[in-house]
């Protein structure tokens, strides 16, 4: 395949405590940054809140003792009924391209920032409610998530961060009866997410196209103080940064190529500066494998395809090379850190691959081996996800194993020649084959979030049962794991699931 970890820097655990979460909550250092970076406002109060769900792995990892999350103080505070004592809530102003045609100003036009847990070592984590309401940065739209999209997001955030992806994260999934209009009417909810920062490439876009150098260089400086400290090192620290935001993106998105996992709108506006995976929005996962599979159905030229996230992700660097231009001072030394992101994606997706196949060692065959097989996943529609699992499964000796692969191809004489010149080459590893398919079990995922099961989830929930997501998010936050009295997750979609169709409309 032609394309190819910075995993989120988690603020090390504080100790569980009773505190409301109202009360922990402090201003957040983008806070500092000043009027023309954000508007404080308080999030609109959400009619008759109700607990949906939380991610415990996530309120471990940020010292929330679990009960709090469950409590009134935390249910007003997370669906925007109570503020918080000491932190003043923001909604950020941003701009950014939207399938590659400059937007203008567009900012979070129904996020909210409530505030920030800062850690012992003074690590942040912000705290985020999407859904709470208009901001000045609304436009045309209601300031609301619905239910469905919401579930989505709290179920995909928890499942990257368990697959090792760079992501922001989800704590909370708040309901309210409240109705909002898409195609139709449907109830609300509001997602707690959190992230070190929610700055993006259309916030450095935003200042740059208005031509305000000052607030472009006061942002540029508090990203490298707070994210990258290390470019203060460097001779040119503004080139530094935009080398290191093109490694983490480039790393981001091979992780996303490995699992097949598709963002589905790559505008500049929710491209995370620190390399997140940032706005789930219409994703989806590669099931029967496609290259050129669109995700989102709004995507009709199919800009942001499964096959084009690479190169969009390069264009996207450009787009922020482009605003920092002003700060580095030179076309060339721009492209020359523009450069990194093509050479940091091709050497994240070689590791990545080749860890897939199970492979140790480096030989030059390696690359057409592992390009023939991404050529019989799409002659065959594969299952991606599962075709990768069974060949996790696969004896060098014996073709007893094979089963499993092999009922997933239709070519199955075109799939046993591969596997004669894979079984060949594995032969020249030096690892054990326990070692080997325990490593790539660690690597090819079981589970994953395919569309069919969040829809599911999603429609008893909106039968008022969330036992589903429940179910989902165990079986998610250990993909690698065999889980066999969860074997059912694993299952390809069924015949209904073909007519699923996910666009923007959340
Ligand atoms: P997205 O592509 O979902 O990340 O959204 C693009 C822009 O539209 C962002 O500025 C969002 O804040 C804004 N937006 C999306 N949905 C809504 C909504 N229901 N109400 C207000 N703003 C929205
Ligand atoms: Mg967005």
């Amino acid at each position: 395949m032609r394309f190819t970890s910075a995993l989120a820097t988690m603020s090390a655990p504080h100790p569980n405590d009773m505190t409301r979460l109202s009360e922990r909550l402090q201003d957040s250092q983008f806070s500092q940054l000043g009027d023309a970076f954000f508007t404080r406002l308080k999030a609109t109060p959400l009619a008759q809140p109700y607990y949906i769900a939380h991610s415990s792995k996530l309120a471990q990892e940020l010292g929330i003792a679990e009960q709090l999350l469950r409590d009134e103080d935390s249910l007003s505070l997370l669906s925007g009924n109570q503020t918080p004592a000491q932190a003043q809530p923001l909604a950020a102003v941003y701009s950014g391209h939207q399938f590659g045609v400059w937007a203008g100003q567009l900012g979070d036009g129904r996020a909210i920032l409530l505030g920030a847990l800062r850690d012992n070592a003074g690590q942040e984590t912000e705290i985020q409610l999407k859904g709470a309401g208009l901001t000045p940065y609304s436009r045309s739209g209601d300031g609301r998530a619905v239910l469905r999209s919401s579930i989505r997001e709290f179920l995909c955030s928890e499942a990257m961060a368990a697959l090792g992806i760079p992501t922001s994260r989800a704590l909370c999934l708040t309901g309210s009866p409240q109705r909002v209009y898409r195609e139709t009417p449907e109830t609300s909810a509001v997602v707690t997410r959190t992230a070190s920062s929610f700055i993006r490439f259309g916030s450095f876009e935003h200042f740059y196209y208005q031509r305000r150098f000052d607030e472009l260089r006061q942002l540029a400086d508090f990203v490298i103080q707070n994210y990258f400290p290390a470019c203060l090192q460097a001779e040119n620290p503004y080139q530094a940064l935009l080398i290191q935001v093109c490694e983490r993106t480039a790393e981001m998105i091979a992780h996303w190529q490995a699992v097949g996992f598709m963002h589905g709108v790559m505008n500049t506006d929710n491209m995370s500066i620190l390399g997140l995976t940032l706005d789930y929005g219409p994703f989806g996962f590669m099931e029967a494998f496609d290259e050129s599979h669109i995700c989102n159905h709004t995507d009709q030229q199919g800009r942001y395809s499964y096959r084009n996230q690479p190169s969009i992700g390069n264009w996207n660097v450009y787009a922020l090379g482009q605003a920092l231009l002003p700060l580095i001072g030179s076309v060339e030394q721009t492209e020359q850190a523009l450069s990194s992101y093509r050479s940091s994606f091709e050497q994240h997706w070689i590791k990545l691959s080749s860890a897939k196949f199970g492979l140790a060692s480096n030989q030059p065959e390696d690359k057409v081996l592992m390009d023939d097989f991404f050529q019989l996943l799409q002659a065959n529609h594969a299952d991606m996800t599962n075709s990768f699992r069974a060949l996790s499964h696969l004896n060098l000796q014996t073709s007893e194993a094979d089963h499993p692969l092999s009922d997933l191809f239709i070519d199955r004489n075109g799939l046993a020649q591969w596997l004669l010149r894979y079984r060949h080459r594995l032969a020249a590893e030096t690892r054990s084959e326990t070692a080997r398919k325990a490593a790539m079990r660690a690597t090819n995922p079981k589970y994953v979030l395919r569309n069919y099961l969040a829809q599911q989830a999603i429609e008893q929930a909106q039968q008022g049962d969330f036992s589903e997501i429940q179910h989902l998010l165990h079986v998610l936050q250990t993909p690698f794991e065999e889980q066999p009295e969860f074997e059912h997750y694993a299952a390809l979609p069924p015949d209904w699931a073909a007519d699923l169709e996910v666009s923007c409309s959340s």
